[in-house]
C-alpha cells in the first residue's frame, strides 16, 4: 500500500489555521490528529474517544478537538441514517481513496474493492481541477436483509 500522507499534510493545514484563527498550540491537537490519520476511515466521535481513552484525553478534549478540525477544513462531517443519525467524519487530506457499500436497511457497512471503478475515477480529467482521493458509497441491500424482505412477502 502507498505511504499515506495525511497526517504532514492535515498538520500542516493544522498549523496555518491556528496562525490564522489566533489560537494556541496544544500537543493535544496533534497527539488527536495523529490518532485519526491512523483509524479507519470514516470514523464516529465515540470510536475517536474510545482510542484517545490510552492518551488520557478528556472526552470534553476530543469532541472539541474534532470540530476544530471540521472548521480548519481537515475533517469532512456527515450524516448517515442508520436507525438513528450517526455523524461521521473523514480525513479531507486523505491519500487512501475506499469505497463502502451500505446495507440501508440494518445499516451494516463493508469496505469494498472495484478496480474497474479505481481504474475509471483514476482516468477522469476535470476542468480547473486536480483530484486526490475519493470516498464513495454505495446505498443497498445485504443479503441478510434480502432474505429478510423474501421471508415477510
Ligand atoms: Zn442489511
Amino acid at each position: 500500500m502507498k505511504a499515506d500522507l495525511s497526517y504532514p499534510a492535515a498538520l500542516e493545514r493544522l498549523n496555518i489555521y491556528i496562525a490564522e484563527h489566533n489560537k494556541r498550540h496544544t500537543p493535544e491537537r496533534e497527539m488527536v490528529l495523529m490518532e485519526i490519520s491512523e483509524m479507519p476511515q470514516p470514523f464516529t466521535a465515540e470510536q475517536l474517544a474510545q482510542r484517545c481513552l490510552k492518551l488520557r484525553l478528556s472526552q470534553a478534549t476530543v469532541y472539541n478537538t474534532l470540530n476544530l478540525f471540521v472548521s480548519a477544513r481537515i475533517l469532512h462531517a456527515f450524516n448517515r441514517e442508520a436507525g438513528r443519525t450517526v455523524t461521521e467524519y473523514e480525513l479531507m487530506t486523505g491519500e487512501r481513496s475506499h469505497m463502502q457499500i451500505i446495507c440501508s436497511r440494518c445499516g451494516r457497512i463493508t469496505e469494498a474493492h472495484d478496480k474497474a471503478i479505481e481504474h475509471i475515477v483514476a482516468s477522469r480529467k476535470y476542468s480547473n481541477f486536480v483530484p486526490g482521493h475519493y470516498s464513495l458509497r454505495i446505498y443497498g441491500q445485504c443479503k441478510v436483509c434480502r432474505r429478510k424482505l423474501k421471508g415477510e412477502r
